[in-house]
C-alpha cells in the first residue's frame, strides 16, 4: 500500500448530522455551521505566534498536509494541559494529563492524522466519521474535529472523560461526541468509520476496530511489534481485505480494557 500520507483533496465540512447513541456532546449551546466556526475567534490569541512556530516546525519535520497543519494551528493546546505546564504546550513533547496518562507530542498527533487522511476513501470523499480511542484531555479530538465530519472519542477513565468535556466545552465543537467506555470494543453505534485512531497501544489490534472500519478507510494505532517494541501500525481496509504497514517506533500509554 502507498505510504503517502497526503490526501489528494482537502476534506469537506458538511453540516453537522447528529447520530443517535449514548454519547455526550461537550457543548450544545451553539451549532457550528462551518469549519471556520469550530474554533471561536478570540481563543488563545495570545498564544497564536508560538503556535504558528510549532506549525512551522511540524512542516519542517515532514508534515505535508496543509489541512493538518491548519488544524494544528487552530487548536489551543495550552488549554488542554495544567496551567503549570502551559508554557511547554507548544514544545514537541508529551505532557502529563493526570491519572498516569499523557497528551501525545504534537508531531505524533499530526503524523497520525496525516496517515489517517492518506486513506483512499478520504481522498475521494473527505474524512467522514472518525473514532478516536483514548480521549485523554481531548486535544486530539479537537484537532480531528477540524478535519472530520464527526468525531467519536472514547475514554475508559471517567476522570479524563470529564476533564475532556470541560476542556472542550468552550470550543463549542458540535461534531465531537465524547463517550465513556471501553474503546477496545470500538463504538459500533457511530460506525462504519472513515478513520480510526488510537492514542493507546495494545499487544494487538482489537477485532472490533477492523469490523467497524469502512472500506477505503484507515486505522492508525500503536501496537507491540514482534521484538516487544511499540510501532505505529496503519491498516487500510480495501474491498479485497486488510492491507497493513508497520511504520516507526513510538511510545504510547497502554491500551487497557474496562472502564475505571
Ligand atoms: N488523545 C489524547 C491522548 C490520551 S493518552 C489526548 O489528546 O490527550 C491515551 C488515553 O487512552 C488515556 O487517557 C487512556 O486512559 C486511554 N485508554 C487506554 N485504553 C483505553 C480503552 N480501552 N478505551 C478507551 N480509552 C483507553
Amino acid at each position: 500500500m502507498s505510504q503517502s500520507p497526503l490526501p489528494r483533496k482537502r476534506p469537506g465540512f458538511p453540516a453537522d448530522v447528529p447520530i443517535g447513541g449514548s454519547v455526550s456532546s461537550p457543548a450544545r449551546a451553539r451549532p457550528a455551521t462551518s469549519a471556520q466556526h469550530h474554533v471561536p475567534v478570540g481563543w488563545g490569541l495570545d498564544s497564536d505566534a508560538v503556535r504558528q512556530r510549532m506549525v512551522q516546525r511540524l512542516a519542517a519535520g515532514g508534515i505535508q498536509s496543509q489541512a493538518v497543519l491548519t488544524a494544528m494551528g487552530q487548536v489551543p493546546r495550552h488549554h488542554f494541559v495544567d496551567s503549570a505546564l502551559a508554557s511547554q504546550a507548544y514544545e514537541d513533547t508529551s505532557l502529563p494529563i493526570g491519572l498516569q496518562q499523557t497528551i501525545s507530542k504534537p508531531s505524533v498527533v499530526a503524523r497520525m492524522i496525516e496517515l489517517l487522511l492518506g486513506a483512499s476513501a478520504v481522498a475521494e470523499q473527505g474524512l467522514g466519521r472518525v473514532l478516536e480511542i483514548g480521549t485523554g484531555c481531548g486535544y486530539q479530538a479537537a484537532v480531528l474535529s477540524c478535519l472530520a465530519r464527526q468525531v467519536y472519542s472514547i475514554e475508559r477513565l471517567r476522570g479524563l472523560h470529564e476533564k475532556a468535556r470541560v476542556n472542550l466545552r468552550p470550543l463549542r465543537l458540535m461534531n465531537v461526541h465524547l463517550i465513556l467506555g471501553d474503546g477496545m470494543k470500538g463504538y459500533p453505534q457511530g460506525g462504519p468509520y472513515a478513520g480510526i485512531i488510537s492514542a493507546a497501544g495494545g499487544q494487538s489490534i482489537p477485532h472490533a476496530w477492523l469490523e467497524q472500519l469502512a472500506i477505503g478507510a484507515r486505522l492508525v494505532a500503536p501496537t507491540e511489534h514482534t521484538n516487544g517494541q511499540q510501532v505505529l501500525r496503519v491498516i487500510e481496509r480495501t474491498a479485497q481485505g486488510f492491507v497493513e504497514d508497520i511504520l516507526e517506533a513510538v511510545h504510547f500509554v497502554p491500551l487497557k480494557s474496562g472502564v475505571a
